[in-house]
């Protein structure tokens, strides 16, 4: 074995969260405040993501609705629009499966369609191609922390009368001719905070939308349907046990707990933005000139968030993508793939006959894919550790 790939080295995982003291402190402030689930922590946290996403500069209308997954904020986010029986919605074939779900829950069909083969990101074309009168809405995600073609898809949700719910669990901080996903003119726009994204609260996320009614509803549904949430009920002036029950709602509500992590997260989510693009910056010089392609960059005004550092064999290269990838491993180092395409998994497959050739794109790249380690735990050492690793498995 090569001294280079001494195996002294311990195990570098895949993904790893950055949790400090302060996390740690806020979470006991929390612990110790009497006040575990939904309260003041997760009202500070929607505030303190409204003003990341610098609402106050926007004349102070977003809705942040902190929820306790991105699936359950986008299950509302639909919901909210009306999304039902008889409708369809389009997605990306090459996305986690919760981006689809959420559509079968509601009853309504799910149109997959392929990628741009160099984003990555859902296909305008494609998505022009599949909408029908029964379409509803246009559901992007930005794969990877790279922003989507939004102002294609905007614009054909404009001419089609289409709703627009982005998939942001990529995209904190992305942006998109210059302004912050979460600020476009989508409908609504969903964050994850899962462990392993840009910033976590173990498992969270926030619905974001301009829409008040949109807001109303999805708040409402966020907490079984009840018209007052018990710390509303609390903090009022005359306490009140009086609430009604106005619709069959959801328990999709975040914890005080989650929340604090949330807060003390999302102050260093600049910090660890600009660590992950100093490590992908570090992987595109030690990746250069081997057989592999290289993810694309941002640009000026398209921030790339770097949640995945997705690079694929080239044309040629000495070793299959399974191989490669276990060649990684057996060197220490943790890789996944993102994603297993959902027209290959058997429920998408089967429900709507799915074949390969539908979505030569998304085929290609998942054959060729690997999601190598990118966390902010990692410095610029760990990346090199890597790149000789992807060498010697190319070699
Ligand atoms: C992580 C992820 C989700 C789901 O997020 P949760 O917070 O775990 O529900 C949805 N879509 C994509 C693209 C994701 O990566």
């Amino acid at each position: 074995m090569p001294a280079e790939t001494s195996p002294a080295l311990p195990f570098l995982p895949f993904a790893l969260p950055e949790i400090g003291e302060e996390e740690i402190a806020e979470v006991v402030d929390a612990l110790r405040s009497g006040w575990v689930t939904t309260g003041p922590k997760t009202r500070q946290f929607e505030g303190d993501f409204a003003a990341f996403l610098g609402d106050e500069t926007r004349g102070g209308r977003v809705h942040c609705i902190a929820v306790n997954s991105a699936t359950a904020g986008l299950h509302l986010a639909l919901e909210a629009l009306g999304i039902g029986p008889g409708d369809e919605v389009i997605t990306t074939t090459h996305t986690f499966t919760a981006t689809a779900e959420v559509v079968r829950y509601l009853g309504a069909d799910v149109k997959l369609v392929d990628i741009d083969p160099a984003t990555l990101n859902i296909c305008p074309k494609a998505v022009e191609a599949a909408i029908t009168p029964r379409t509803k809405a246009i559901m992007p995600v930005h794969y990877a922390g790279l922003a989507a073609d939004m102002q294609a898809l905007l614009a054909l949700a404009r001419k089609h009368g289409l709703k627009v719910v982005e998939d942001a669990a990529h995209a904190l901080p992305t942006t998109c001719e210059g302004r912050l996903v979460g600020t476009l003119d989508s409908d609504a726009t969903v964050f994850s905070f899962y462990a392993n994204k840009t910033i976590t609260t173990g498992e969270g996320g926030m619905l974001v939308t301009r829409d008040d009614a949109l807001a109303k509803r999805a708040k409402l549904m966020r907490l079984h349907g009840m018209n007052r949430d018990a710390f509303d009920r609390y903090t009022a002036k005359v306490p009140s046990w009086y609430y009604e029950v106005v619709a069959p709602g959801f328990k999709y509500n975040l914890t005080d707990i989650a929340a604090a992590l949330g807060i003390q997260q999302l102050k260093r989510a600049q910090a660890f933005y600009e660590q992950r693009c100093r490590l992908a910056a570090a992987y595109d010089e030690a990746l250069a000139g081997l057989p592999v392609v290289l993810p694309p960059k941002g640009q000026p005004g398209r921030q790339h968030a770097w949640h995945l550092y997705v690079m694929r064999l080239a044309e040629g290269a000495a070793v299959e993508r399974d191989r490669f990838i276990e060649k990684l491993f057996e060197q220490g180092v943790g890789c996944s793939v993102h994603y297993i395409p959902l027209h290959l998994h058997r429920y998408w497959r089967d429900r709507y006959g799915l074949k390969p050739e539908m979505f030569p794109h998304s085929q290609r790249a998942f054959e060729r894919m690997v999601s190598l380690p990118l966390y902010t735990r990692m410095d610029i050492a760990d990346v090199e550790r890597v790149a000789r690793a992807v060498r010697v498995a190319l070699a």
